[in-house]
């Protein structure tokens, strides 16, 4: 009894030392912005006391970083084990090591807010069953293979695309009908797979022609990385993306 009511006291006592508290107004007088990027940087090294010294271990609370805040959101969306009725029985998950999930969700900050989805949920597989393919995207889920940890791959786009495919999932029937317009797709009766007039050569990859959103994935990902190479492709599509996501696909946290 007498221990509980010494640990009572003494919780009651480090709450009214105020550590938080304290740390909050040496943080206030530091002067900083909360929202800059450099916010942690510059609290790390403001000037501390006898009463302050462990406050700079509070600076990512302290700071509202924008970049910090979105890597932990990503953070949060690798998951271990395999997502649920993945179709391709023969794909293996795998852990992500510490380096991979560092990669990750360094290259997923960046993404532009029109691909922030908080369903999303990001899985790591050994190897593709259309090896060397480096990513796959399916109802949320997005699962990553070893190729795409290869030098030659560059993760953030490999996610940018992925990602889009999510938007694509997001789209109205308006934005479905207006998307086949400008990259002439069309679906005759609802029991059929769409189908597209354009010859192979407008497509910026061989596989877009599988489904308008695979197509989707690869111009959206094209307009962002190599936006002359859609543009002499089909450049209908190139306008209707500038148009649509005009000022909305610029990447963030460089
Ligand atoms: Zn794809």
């Amino acid at each position: 009894m007498r221990v509980l009511f010494f640990l009572f006291t003494f919780a009651l006592s480090i709450k009214s030392w105020g550590v938080d508290s304290k740390c909050e107004a040496w943080f206030k007088n530091g002067k900083i912005d909360r929202k800059s990027k450099k916010c942690v940087l510059k609290c790390s090294v403001l000037q501390v006391d006898m009463d302050t010294f462990a406050c700079p271990l509070e600076c990512e609370k302290l700071c509202d970083d924008p970049c910090k805040e979105s890597e932990r959101f990503w953070k949060n969306k690798l998951k271990d084990g395999r997502p649920n009725l993945w179709p391709n029985t023969t794909e293996k998950s795998k852990q992500w090591s510490e380096k991979e999930k560092e990669l990750v969700t360094k290259a997923l900050s960046k993404m532009p807010k029109v691909l922030k989805f908080e369903l999303v949920e990001l899985y790591r597989m050994d190897k593709s069953k259309d090896f060397p393919n480096p990513s796959s995207h399916g109802s949320h889920y997005i699962t990553l293979y070893d190729s795409a940890f290869d030098s030659g791959n560059d993760l953030l786009r490999i996610l940018f695309h992925e990602l889009a495919h999510e938007l694509y999932g997001t789209f109205s029937q308006e934005d479905i009908k207006s998307y086949y317009i400008s990259a002439m797709w069309s679906q005759e009766r609802k029991e059929r797979e769409p189908s597209t007039m354009r010859s192979d050569s407008t497509f910026v990859r061989s596989d877009g022609r599988t489904s308008p959103e695979e197509d989707f994935a690869n111009n959206m990902e094209f307009y962002l990385f190599n936006p002359v190479q859609l543009k002499k492709h089909w450049s209908p599509v190139f306008e209707w993306i500038k148009k649509v996501y005009s000022g909305k696909l610029t990447l963030e946290c460089k």
